[in-house]
């Protein structure tokens, strides 16, 4: 691992590359081809899951909230993510995910800062959504909590890193139904020793790198809600938003077969 300032020299050194394409160009972030290419997410969407009004249900929209969450209010109180999670935006999510390109957090951090602008502002805590220790000692890192910090550092916002801890390995949610990816995740989250007792009345933004089903993030907010957290709220790269909702919506439909490219 390069500290702060090997890094900093690296960076004096090395040219900059596109995190997608991986092409030399001026500065961070994507070249202008890669940059136009990502389906980002653009108002209008719905305040709560986030879901642009440009995809299916967005046309039984009420006012600013989709028809899903106007049925039923969903766990994740309001969640947000930069681009949707298609086969265009993949390669860049999981190549941070798995490819130590740890030298594209800082800009992943300004996207989600962009996409959770109506979220940062009062929030009582930034957290990452926990790896299982086994998986974090085989990873070396846990993304969503590198992005965490990075997206704490630039709002009035502390992050807490230790906030949850995943007290089981979760085999992939990838090829389970619905009510299996629930049960899959029931109880492998609990809130860390030194959170407890210190959530109330807070409104807490968990972080992740990428939401499918929604379930995982969906049964830390339980956790943290039980636990006296006044909100929860969702922030990542990307989130699958085709169909809508998925498991962040009781009741909706079967989530896209993305979620099964995902480990
Ligand atoms: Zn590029
Ligand atoms: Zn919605």
């Amino acid at each position: 691992m390069i500290g702060r300032c090997g890094a900093a020299a690296l960076e004096a050194v090395l040219p900059w590359t596109c995190l997608a394409c991986g092409r030399i160009q001026g500065g961070p972030g994507l070249c202008a081809a890669c940059w136009s290419r990502m389906p980002w997410i653009a108002p209008p969407q719905c305040v709560r899951c986030g879901t642009p009004f440009d995809v299916g249900a967005g046309n039984a929209a009420r006012g600013r909230i989709c028809a899903a969450c106007a049925g039923r209010p969903p766990v994740v109180a309001a969640t947000r993510a930069a681009l949707r999670y298609d086969a265009a935006s993949r390669g860049l999510v999981l190549g941070f995910k798995h490819a130590d390109r740890l030298h594209g957090a800082p800009v992943f951090a300004d996207w989600l800062r962009r996409a959770g602008a109506d979220l940062l502002p009062g929030a009582g805590l930034i957290a990452p959504v926990p790896l299982h220790w086994s998986r974090l000692a085989w990873r070396r890192y846990n993304q969503a909590a590198v992005l965490a910090r990075h997206v704490a550092a630039r709002s009035e916002v502390p992050c807490a890193v230790d906030l949850l801890v995943r007290r089981r390995r979760t085999p992939s949610q990838g090829d389970l139904s619905r009510e299996g990816r629930r049960r899959n995740v029931a109880g492998a989250f609990a809130i860390g020793r030194r959170w407890r007792d210190r959530l109330s009345g807070r409104r807490i933004i968990l972080v992740d790198d990428v939401i499918t089903s929604g379930a995982t993030l969906a049964a830390c907010a339980r956790v943290l809600l039980d636990g006296g957290a006044a909100a929860v709220d969702g922030l990542a790269i990307a989130q699958v938003v085709d169909p809508v909702g998925a498991d962040l919506h009781p009741g909706s439909a079967a989530p896209t077969d993305l979620s099964s490219t995902l480990p």
